[in-house]
């Protein structure tokens, strides 16, 4: 009962159901999700699955994944033994909170953070210790250690974090790790691909660490549900007995394996992604307005009028993340950045905004 539900605001539905004729075509800025198609070569590989034998529907996935965790493999780096598969890394999350957390067993989370995760912690009956740093935007490892005791089970990390995109040095984490022992340090990768940052070779000295990752971002795979976890093998084991190996389904494994296939598509994208960061941030500094540069596909952007501002926003079809419900984040919202031509269409439909403001 004490369970606070994630509140789930998307603007999926508006964008789907309520966009009116004549006026532009929406811009999806609020869940950080790829703002364009994954690589062609997903749709073939799907229909080419699809023609070549329907029993793909009528049976059950292939168990935990092995092929697309062999396709993992050569992308991280790492042996086969040490990935596991899960249905999007929200799966990870819960599997891990699963496995590790009992009932008053104390998670550390630099806050703010991906709220989502806190949900499991709380359905463990886990408690939340939020570490509130002085500066949101700025990387602080020592506030991080400081709040650990010897009732500390979990630590949650993400790196870059969500929503404020503050990247922690795998040399902050390196201490991090070489100073915690007892606790399960859990790295949420989840924006890898845009920060170019891992902690996933310290699995090899670091048993307590845990990396995970998803395809749902940089991949352009979100509808799928596709996430993976990095850890020794020990405890890739010991999360599989508790891991249903069904829960990634066919299709998904299929259109997951052909769009790591294809990292040159994914890598033009997250290029593309980078140098409109840089056009949007320059474009707000003009205006006089607040954004912190951020190591993902999404910066913070800071507004007084923050409420008229989001429904003027709306009223041009550009969805964003109100993020001000965050005590020490003010007034601000979280925007997605997408390619080139959809930040010159941003650009001018905000010209447009700010006049009315
Ligand atoms: C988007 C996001 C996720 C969820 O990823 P899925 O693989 O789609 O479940 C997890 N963690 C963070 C930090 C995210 O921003």
């Amino acid at each position: 009962q004490d369970i606070q539900a994630y509140s789930p605001v998307s603007s999926r539905d508006k964008i789907t159901l309520e966009i009116k004729q004549g006026t532009p075509a929406p811009l999806k800025l609020d869940w950080n999700e790829s703002t364009v198609p994954p690589s062609p070569s997903v749709k073939e590989a799907l229909k080419d699955a699809l023609e070549k034998d329907m029993n793909l529907l009528n049976w059950y996935p292939e168990l935990y994944s092995r092929k697309l965790v062999s396709k993992l493999s050569g992308y991280t780096g790492r042996s086969a033994n040490e990935i596991l598969v899960t249905n999007g890394s929200d799966d990870a999350l819960e599997l891990i909170c699963k496995v590790f957390l009992d009932p008053g067993d104390h998670v550390l989370v630099p806050y703010p953070t991906y709220t989502h995760f806190i949900t499991y912690v709380q359905s463990r009956g886990a408690v939340l210790k939020k570490v509130e740093t002085p500066d949101p935007f700025s990387p602080d490892i020592t506030s991080i250690i400081s709040n650990v005791t010897p009732d500390t089970k979990l630590i949650y990390i993400v790196n870059p974090n969500n929503p404020t995109g503050v990247l922690l040095s795998k040399k902050q984490i390196t201490t991090l790790c070489s100073i915690v022992k007892n606790a399960v340090i859990l790295v949420d990768e989840a924006y890898f691909e845009f920060s170019g940052e891992t902690v996933s070779d310290l699995i090899d000295v670091y048993p307590n660490l845990i990396v995970t990752r998803t395809l749902s971002k940089a991949w352009a795979l979100a509808g799928l549900r596709v996430g993976y976890i990095l850890a020794n093998p020990y405890t890739v084991n010991e999360l599989s007995r508790v891991l249903n190996p069904k829960s990634v389904s066919t299709l998904a494994q299929v259109a997951a394996s052909a769009a790591l296939s294809d990292t040159e598509y994914m890598q033009r994208f997250v290029n593309e992604v980078e140098a409109s960061k840089i056009i949007l941030l320059d474009f707000f500094r003009k205006k006089n307005i607040t954004a912190h540069d951020s190591a993902a596909n999404y910066i913070m952007v800071q507004h007084p009028k923050l409420e008229k501002l989001l429904a003027e926003m709306e009223n041009e079809n550009i969805f964003v993340r109100d993020r001000s419900s965050f005590k020490n984040l003010p007034d601000f919202f979280r925007i997605t950045i997408g390619n080139h031509w959809q930040t010159e269409d941003l650009i001018e439909r905000l010209e447009r905004v700010l006049t009315r403001i």
